[in-house]
């Protein structure tokens, strides 16, 4: 039984419907990537497992089903989520980012800071002074400090300048090798992304139409379903 299954999952925008039949699983310690042109489905397909919008199908996390619980009581079961666009609170300090959301848990302030020492320097400064690949930290560690046993990343390198995207990406390999924890991302970068994937699952207009270890997503597969 993999940690979070979703069998045929649809979900609609009110009357406008945006999911009619995701596959998708993802293994105790597995890293999995969920690819596919913009608009096809990805974030909608995270925010139905996040419990953010209404959806339909198989939808369990840990053998439980998820259409029972709240988005509150979806997070509390071990789901973290670093959704797309980056939010932290401005206002609050770095360190106040990241416990308002602690958990109990290995993920604490020092294993977030180790994680990304730039955050670690700057506990006592507003989020809001932050740049963005700082505020990008932040919200992966604050994500981390609920001590999920999935992390959702939905595009967590958009719009970083390269050197940022560079060490979220070895934050990202260090969490794979050290924490064996399972990771359900979203990138834009195919080549990160099969670098450090186990697996591949890709949308097209809100269906799974390929689903495979990443060793075996072919050139002609992501040019006709990813555009690369
Ligand atoms: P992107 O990479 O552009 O974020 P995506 O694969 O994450 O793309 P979604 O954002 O999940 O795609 O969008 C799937 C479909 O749902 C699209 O047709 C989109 O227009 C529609 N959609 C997304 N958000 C909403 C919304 N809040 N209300 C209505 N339709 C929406």
């Amino acid at each position: 039984m993999s940690l979070l299954d979703l069998s045929a999952l649809t979900a609609a925008y009110g009357v406008s419907q945006a999911l009619f039949g995701v596959d998708l699983s993802v293994g105790e310690g597995e890293v999995v990537a969920l690819m596919g042109r913009n608009g096809m489905g990805k974030t909608t397909t995270v925010k139905a497992i996040c419990r953010m919008i209404p959806s339909q199908g198989g939808l369990s996390f840990d053998g439980q089903d998820l259409h029972r619980l709240s988005s509150h009581r979806a997070a509390r079961l071990g789901i973290g989520l670093v959704p797309e666009g980056r939010r932290c609170f401005g206002d609050l300090t770095v360190r106040e980012n990241l416990v308002v959301a602690a958990r109990p848990g290995p993920w604490d302030l020092a294993a977030a800071t180790r994680l990304f020492p730039r955050l670690g320097e700057r506990m006592a400064q507003r989020a809001a002074s932050l740049s963005g690949g700082e505020q990008q930290m932040l919200v992966i560690g604050r994500a981390l400090m609920t001590n999920p046993r999935l992390l959702i990343l939905d595009e967590a390198t958009e719009g970083l300048a390269p050197i940022i995207r560079q060490e979220i990406w070895a934050a990202i390999r260090r969490l794979k090798s050290e924490t064996g924890m399972a990771i359900l991302l979203i990138d834009k970068s195919v080549r990160e992304l099969a670098s450090v994937c186990d697996r591949a699952v890709i949308l097209q207009r809100g269906s799974t139409v390929w689903a495979g270890p990443m060793g075996e997503m072919t050139s002609d597969i992501s040019e006709r379903y990813v555009g690369v």
